[in-house]
């Protein structure tokens, strides 16, 4: 398997060479050349495997450049009950007669992302190990990606992360999540500054290709096609878990920021799972509610994006939406590149004329939820199901519930567990979210975070001290 840019602009490469770069060289995205066709019979046969398992036949459709019995042991490396907490990985739950919850966020940081960084940890080490690199991973977070990076990539071998966060603006439990790890190559800086100023101060950095090179810097973000492809596995997953036969259709409903986590929905639709909807679900950030339902893209301008009770899908415009461009342009990178040239002269593009086909060839539709949406869901599901919802996933059941059809079983990923996002539980049903008994002690841990003025030279100089060579 060989992977093009959406632009059109880069020989094809293997899987290792995509791994370890953020963008294609020509600004675009990378994507595989064909994509690879899962066959009713093969689907059969998968039924008997565990996660681990199914991860590696999967994976090793899109990562040929590494043996299959590396794949595996990588494979069960991430996906063990060491990592995550409950047996079956990824657990199927029933809400009720026709939604089943998929339960994505089992693993050390309660969300989803953690599914596709712990494979992403575990690759990483690999694949430096065997070229003799190293790497140090500069990123900014807000609460999820941050933490989730951390738990995948700590004690690793040849990696170092240095995460800043802003001083002050992260709840108790995120802090205790993240500054309580005490290994020797997680760096935590908080930052006396927003969000937003923690994200130019890496972005000042990653630009300056002299300090980026001498000090090996390298990124986790949500576009490594690394984390697309094991997140296809869970959709692969729950299939299995929610059909007994061949050809069985199901739904999906999928609570989206970025668009990483339904392009892998997408993907393994396009492979031949058998998928009947995939349903978009945004809170007042809706962007891509707005295209699935005209056909105009028009990402917004940082103050017209709202910061909002879901706040891991607030988002002015959609990273890994490329991709799916891409395909519904049937792989034409020349016309990817002019939509994003439109883009950056107009501020948005018009695909109007497609817009049909989005449902009717891809299977999309999409809807809303807002604050009252979120409180609503989570205060009902809770009184009548006696499920306990996070305010992402409470988006995704709002709007699933608008799309629900007879003999079709609506799967909705569950992005995150409650205990994350108490304050708005405790608004939604008057008591705080139970945090798991495995974490309970968390927020005793002693803490190892360095607090920093919001100064790039600040932060490149504390850099230089502690990055060993
Ligand atoms: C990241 C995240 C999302 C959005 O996922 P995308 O892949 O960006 O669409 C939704 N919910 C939670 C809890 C998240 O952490």
């Amino acid at each position: 398997m060989k992977y093009v840019s959406t632009r059109g602009g880069v020989a094809p490469v293997e899987f290792s060479a995509v791994l370890l770069e953020g963008l294609a060289r020509d600004g675009g995205l990378a994507m595989p050349q064909t994509i690879p066709q899962v066959s009713a019979e093969t689907l059969s046969q998968w039924r008997s495997l565990n996660y681990a398992q199914l991860a590696t036949e999967i994976l090793s459709l899109f990562i040929t450049d590494i043996p299959k019995e590396d794949l595996r042991d990588l494979c069960e490396r991430s996906y063990n009950t060491s990592i995550f907490n409950h047996p079956d990985i990824v657990p199927l739950k029933p809400l009720d007669a026709q939604i089943h919850i998929v339960g994505l966020s089992e693993g050390p940081t309660l969300a989803f992302k953690d599914i596709a960084m712990q494979f992403l940890g575990n690759i990483f080490e690999y694949v430096l190990a065997k070229q003799g690199c190293t790497l140090n991973i500069l990123g900014a977070t807000s609460g999820d990606t941050g933490s989730a990076a951390e738990y995948a990539l700590r004690g690793k071998k040849g990696v170092n992360v240095f995460m800043l966060s802003p001083y002050g603006r992260m709840s108790e439990f995120q802090r205790a999540q993240m500054y309580s790890l005490q290994d020797k190559n997680i760096f935590n800086l908080s930052v006396k500054g927003v969000f937003d100023e923690c994200q130019d101060i890496v972005k000042a950095l990653a630009n300056d290709l002299t300090f980026k090179e001498t000090y090996h810097l390298g990124a986790v973000n949500s576009i490594n096609f690394a984390r697309i492809s094991a997140q296809i596995v869970y959709y692969f997953w729950a299939w299995l878990r929610a059909t007994q036969k061949a050809g069985e259709q199901v739904s999906f409903t999928v609570p989206s920021g970025n668009f990483g986590n339904i392009l892998a929905g997408h993907m393994a639709r396009m492979m031949g799972l058998p998928i009947r909807r995939l349903v978009v679900a945004t809170n007042e950030n809706n962007v891509l509610e707005e295209f699935f339902n005209t056909g105009v893209y028009r990402p917004r301008q940082p103050e017209q994006t709202y910061a909002t009770s879901s706040p891991s899908m607030d988002i002015s415009k959609a990273s890994n939406f490329e991709r799916f461009v891409y395909h519904l342009v049937n792989e034409d990178g020349q016309k990817v590149k002019a939509l994003w040239q439109t883009l950056a002269e107009e501020g948005q593009f018009d695909l109007s004329a497609l817009q049909p086909e989005l449902e009717a060839k891809f299977g999309f539709v999409a809807g809303v939820s807002t604050h009252q949406d979120r409180l609503a869901t989570i205060k009902q599901e809770y009184e009548t199901n006696h499920y306990l919802l996070d305010p992402h996933t409470a988006d995704g059941v709002k709007v699933a519930r608008e799309y629900v059809e007879e003999g079709i079983p609506m799967l909705v990923l569950e992005t995150a567990l409650p205990a994350k996002f108490t304050e708005t539980i405790q608004e939604a049903i008057g008591q705080p979210a139970p945090i798991p008994a495995h974490l309970s002690g968390l927020k005793d841990l002693p803490q190892r975070v360095e607090v920093m003025d919001c100064d790039v030279a600040v932060v490149r100089d504390y850099m230089i001290r502690h990055i060993t060579h």
